[in-house]
């Protein structure tokens, strides 16, 4: 049946060259038909063959009828994959409560099922959406399309089991109001701008001066964990005298109320979902207090979050290893690890994690495998190394565009690169040497930044030719991630 798929599409035409069936296919015995997924180069769909037509999904793009045969070939969008989830439940996403988890970005939305293929091989529950608004604005993709990339990845393996979906990074609210209601399992609140880290700079005067405007709700929180002091299960000291719990009130209050009322508007819909707390791209390192006093006023408040990512001491840019003195890490993770376990019932997560090699075996030793682990940009770069490989002279051009535009896109990210590093005119290097400019960090770190820049540019060019190199773009991506997760478990699988 596949091959006569094939064929019906390749005589009409309409929905593009190259048409691939994946799979042997779905059956759906409530509409006694069998569903596959077509990808051309023009974009998804989904094949129905059955006896006689169904309107089950909308807008056909191409119906074939012989004697009491009938092919009808649908676009895989939003809707239509809502519709197919009655049938085919298992590619809607659910929360993973308290299992170790990896979330893969796929910014290209390309590559779920290559993410798939490497994350199935080990016990993490995956996330294969996972975007950022900030990802999205510079892609120009929606919640929407993010999910709906990586249900397509499902269908397309055929992988049967669970998923997550995360919404990374939200900072507002009509942000995730949009992905709750579209069936987002997994919410990363971005607290980095609710909290008030100059509660920490304040001088004695202004601290005193604030004390006595502490309104009543700051009085009773205030009052609350006043003078006390907890020596948790691993030896780990919590302080909070009065002249440390302040600041710490003063800065990190704000943020409480707002996860709590965060929380509430994602209670009104869902009744189970996967809440993380992220202080990750906050000013500050997160000290073992303000990670007890978040953890135990959330907590009071009856808010269940499922994990929670420090800022950790050290340097973690995109797309190289961590920086930073890995004694120091480990110090600071193993303080984390006391206060996530003796307030018991979410995990540690780790963002940037793409590349950080050198301390996911303490990663992984100190939680105990209770983790969340996000990587994104590493596979966009995959796909980019798959063009320097395949295609150097459309390599080049993505770098002049990466190089052309670097300070406006250091403005998102941070990178210790300076401009006078990279190359300026990568020209003349001969074809054959053009994979081996990856090997320069400085090069991959531009790279890795500039998604959105080279995506406006040449982007379409770029799907193009990775649609038509998926193999290799495939197992790329594919051993990439697969590198991450056997330096993560090391021998523990
Ligand atoms: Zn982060």
């Amino acid at each position: 049946m596949q091959a006569k798929i094939q064929a019906i599409l390749q005589s009409r035409e309409i929905l593009g060259k190259e048409p691939r069936v994946y799979m042997q296919g779905y059956d759906i015995p409530e509409l006694s038909a069998r569903l596959f997924p077509v990808k051309t180069q023009n974009g998804l769909y989904l094949a129905v063959w059955s006896g006689e037509e169904k309107n089950v999904f909308e807008r056909p793009s191409l119906v074939w009828r012989e004697k009491d045969e009938v092919c009808a070939v649908y676009p895989f969008s939003f809707s239509n994959y809502l519709r197919l989830t009655r049938f085919l439940a298992h590619l809607k996403p659910s929360p993973f409560n308290h299992h170790p988890s990896f979330g893969c970005g796929d910014r290209l939305g390309m590559v779920s099922a290559a993410h798939l293929k490497a994350l199935k091989e080990f016990p993490v529950f995956p996330v294969i959406a996972q975007q950022s608004p900030r990802e999205l604005q510079k892609t120009r993709r929606s919640f929407a399309d993010v999910l709906l990339g990586a249900a397509w990845g499902i269908l397309e393996s055929g992988y049967q089991g669970t998923f997550g979906a995360d919404a990374d990074h939200i900072k507002d609210e009509q942000d995730l109001l949009e992905a709750r209601d579209l069936g987002y399992s997994m919410f990363t609140l971005d607290l980095s701008e609710k909290v008030n880290y100059r509660a920490f700079a304040m001088d004695e005067r202004e601290l005193s001066r604030r004390y006595e405007e502490m309104n009543a709700q700051e009085q009773e929180v205030f009052g609350r964990y006043r003078d006390k002091k907890f020596t948790l299960s691993l030896g780990v000291e919590v302080d909070l005298s009065e002249e440390k719990l302040l600041p710490l009130v003063l800065a990190y209050l704000p943020a409480v109320e707002q996860v709590e009322y965060w929380y509430h508007l994602l209670r009104e819909e869902l009744s189970s979902f996967d809440l993380e707390i992220s202080l990750d791209e906050g000013e500050s390192i997160t000290s073992p207090e303000a990670h007890f006093f978040m953890a135990e006023e959330l907590h009071r408040r009856g808010i269940d979050f499922r994990s929670i990512a420090p800022r950790f001491p050290g340097v973690f840019e995109k797309g190289i290893d961590y920086i930073g003195d890995r004694e120091e890490f480990s110090r600071a993770l193993w303080t984390q690890v006391a206060v996530a376990r003796d307030i018991g019932g979410y995990r540690l997560s780790l963002h940037s994690g793409s590349d950080k090699f050198s301390i996911y075996p303490i990663f992984f030793r100190e939680t105990g495998g209770l983790f969340h682990l996000k990587t994104s940009g590493t596979s966009w770069l995959q796909g980019v190394a798959v063009v320097a490989e395949k295609n150097p002279e459309l390599f080049l051009r993505i770098y002049q565009v990466a190089y052309d535009t670097f300070e406006e896109n250091l403005k998102a990210y941070r990178l210790s690169v300076r401009k006078e590093e990279l190359p300026a005119n990568i020209g003349k290097v001969k074809e054959s040497d053009v994979p081996k400019l990856l090997r320069d960090t400085r090069i991959c770190q531009l790279l890795h930044i500039s998604y959105g820049s080279i995506l406006e540019v040449v982007g379409e060019e770029l799907r193009r030719f990775l649609f038509a190199e998926e193999n290799t773009h495939y197992r790329k991506v594919c051993e990439n991630i697969r590198k991450h997760l056997v330096v993560l478990f090391g021998e523990e699988r």
